[in-house]
């Protein structure tokens, strides 16, 4: 029998992932599901006085045997105190780096990083503000992330242009620490980054292939378990039908694959396969594995 694993870690093939969350933060329920219903969404979970729901910076670290892979890097320390203080973060960020030597594991094996998307919710940990500038959180890592995505990022539109921060990849692109990949980039052998259009146009979910067993990181395609129904958009998706769409692609191949998974904000839940669902089309199945 294999060895009981911790919650937040698991293994497909040869590959081990933990979970590392960067912290929990609390965010308006009505932006984060969108045109339902609150009466619907408060029983999956229940908002405070604010009406804020609590959600998690999501990162997941895959040791191959060969690289240590960080896939996201959180929220940083680049928010100033009174957002940190709306979304109850404590008033002086955890390092990303020290919250993943607690797991045991060595944030200086960290080789590759990859962001799904560049909102300053997946990349922050990516840079720390340095007097002469932002440096690499991770100095021993070349930073993976989408082209389109990045060329977006600079577009400034005036829907989604506050949700990126230069300092958390411009300086690691003129440095070449990031390469700028299109959809379909195999980063190293089994672990892929495939465009995922809803979110926004050129976010990525990212799969780890080992031994015929999947993990897939569904990112904000999926950003909480409630959102396995998929006409469950969050209010900040930039095209929800086709978020709709692309959630039903990726959910049925996990459903009929088997796929291990992970959220991109749920503050619950770790690891887990998709089950078909009469009512919700999809649900969690802590049972598949
Ligand atoms: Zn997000």
């Amino acid at each position: 029998m294999a060895p009981a694993l911790a919650p937040h870690s698991a293994q497909v093939g040869d590959f081990a992932l933990t979970l590392v969350r960067d912290s929990v933060y609390w965010w308006d329920g009505g932006a984060l599901f969108g045109v339902v219903p609150k009466t619907l969404w408060s029983r999956h979970t229940p908002a405070d006085e604010l009406n804020r729901v609590p959600l998690a910076f999501n990162c997941y670290l895959i040791q191959t045997g060969n690289h240590t892979i960080l896939i996201e890097t959180g929220g940083g320390d680049k928010m100033d105190p009174r957002a940190r203080e709306r979304a109850k973060l404590p008033p002086v960020a955890d390092s990303l780096p020290e919250v993943i030597a607690r797991h045991g594991i060595d944030p200086e094996s960290i080789d590759i990083v990859i962001n799904s998307h560049l909102h300053w919710d997946h990349c922050s940990g990516n840079t720390v503000l340095t007097a002469n500038g932002a440096a690499p959180a991770f100095p021993h890592a070349q930073y993976f992330a989408s082209r389109g995505e990045w060329e977006h990022a600079h577009q400034r539109h005036v829907r989604d242009s506050v949700a990126y921060i230069d300092a958390n990849y411009d300086p690691l692109v003129a440095s070449g620490r990031m390469t700028l990949v299109e959809d379909g980039h195999q980063v190293i052998p089994g672990v892929t980054m495939h465009r995922a259009p809803g979110h926004n146009r050129d976010m990525m979910v990212i799969t780890a292939e080992s031994r015929g067993q999947t993990f897939c990181f569904l990112s904000d395609l999926v950003p909480t378990a409630a959102h396995l129904q998929p006409t469950w958009v969050a209010g900040f998706d930039l095209y929800p039908l086709e978020s709709i769409d692309t959630r039903t692609h990726w959910l049925t191949k996990a459903v009929n694959e088997n796929w291990l998974c992970g959220f991109g904000h749920d503050p619950g839940i770790a690891f887990t396969g998709i089950a078909y669902h009469a009512k919700t089309i999809f649900a969690v199945n802590q049972t598949a594995r």
